[in-house]
């Protein structure tokens, strides 16, 4: 190997962010405080610290239940509830939440999609209700049994009407993205529209992409929520439903963090750059220097959205809770994405060595 193989790259050009290396973890008081805007005035009520949930009317009949941490949604009908997901963490304050604006009874459920932590309190719908749900969620929910999320008796695969005592749902699958059998629940007289797990109005949400599957599935599901004429959106977390304009702050936020890790693979993607990165630890140590590679684009992909003005001026941990903590998280996941699902720029060619990496 040459020289200029050996010298060290990592420090100077990985400035860590504070004082993480990637999985680091910093001290609490380094951490700006969240956003006020991000406790809403129900967060903090008597009321809700004593019964441990919320229940608010959106738009006629249509209205939202969150935990504070989790949401979930009902209708009201002219012929019963209709209900959307049952998280556990309502559990059965689902039921009285229901019980809190009607006597009717629970008549049809619809599951967002197959995870325990939004569907698996289902159950305490009973057994007389109509279940619907995906197909691909049915198919996973047989092959995973529990009896806690009774399995689909309704499914459907690109797109199915729900029409019942005078309330229209539409729901449809546009592919995976969170995860395989996450379906769109558009509520057009009330304009409200429920996607779960794809943005967390007023937070930078749940690490990981909020540990999604499909990263690009994911980033297309954000665009497609904004072509919905929507006013609401329940989003699964957290603590408030979306708004247009806070859903867009959402996404202006992922499409930095997919910038800074398109910038940390051009850059630490080179040839040059990359072999000294991985050899500098030692010829022996292939996969130390895997992870410092993988460490440096994240900070370095970190570094870029936590500077960066958004739009209106503010820096993102003045717009988003969770802004420090969460975004390295994001940002590796989101250059992992892109090093797998994106289109390579170039391949080896025949005699060619070092190949050029894009790794
Ligand atoms: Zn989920
Ligand atoms: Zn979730």
């Amino acid at each position: 190997m040459c020289d200029n193989h050996q010298k060290p790259i990592v420090a100077s050009d990985t400035p860590a962010f504070f004082g993480i290396d990637h999985y680091g973890f910093p001290e609490a008081g380094e951490h700006p405080a969240d956003p006020p805007s991000y406790y809403p005035p129900y967060f903090l009520s008597e009321r809700f610290q004593r019964l441990g949930y919320h229940v608010e009317e959106l738009r006629d009949g249509f209205y939202w239940v969150t935990s504070g941490g989790y949401d979930a949604a009902f209708v009201v009908t002219a012929d019963g509830v209709i209900a959307i997901d049952a998280p556990p963490t309502l559990g059965e304050n689902m039921l009285e939440a229901i019980r809190d604006v009607t006597d009717k009874p629970v008549t049809h459920v619809i599951y967002s999609h197959w995870h325990s932590d939004h569907i698996g309190a289902a159950e305490v719908y009973g057994s007389d209700v109509e279940i619907i749900g995906h197909e691909i969620t049915k198919e996973l929910l047989e092959r995973f049994p529990d009896p806690k999320r009774p399995v689909p008796t309704l499914t459907f695969d690109k797109a199915y009407t729900l029409v019942g005592g005078g309330v229209t749902l539409e729901l449809s699958y546009k592919g995976e993205n969170h995860c395989p059998g996450n379906i769109f629940i558009w509520a057009p007289a009330q304009k409200v529209l429920t996607v779960i797990d794809i943005i967390s109005p007023g937070s930078a949400t749940f690490m990981h992409c909020d540990a999604s599957q499909n990263i690009s599935g994911w980033y297309e599901a954000q665009a497609q929520l904004m072509e919905y004429d929507f006013d609401f959106l329940v989003a699964g977390h957290h603590m408030s439903y979306g708004t247009p304009d806070t859903v867009k702050a959402s996404i202006e936020y992922f499409a930095d963090v997919l910038e800074g890790a398109q910038a940390a693979i051009d850059r630490f993607s080179r040839s040059d750059v990359l072999i000294d990165i991985l050899i500098e630890p030692g010829l022996d140590k292939f996969w130390v220097g895997t992870e410092n590679w993988i460490n440096s684009m994240t900070n370095f992909a970190t570094k870029h959205v936590l500077e960066k003005r958004s739009s209106n001026g503010q820096l993102w941990s003045e717009r988003l809770a969770g802004v420090t903590t969460q975004t390295k998280y994001h940002a590796y996941t989101v250059l992992e994405s892109i090093r797998l699902e994106r289109n390579r720029p170039n391949y080896r060619l025949k005699g060619e060595n070092p190949p050029p990496f894009y790794a």
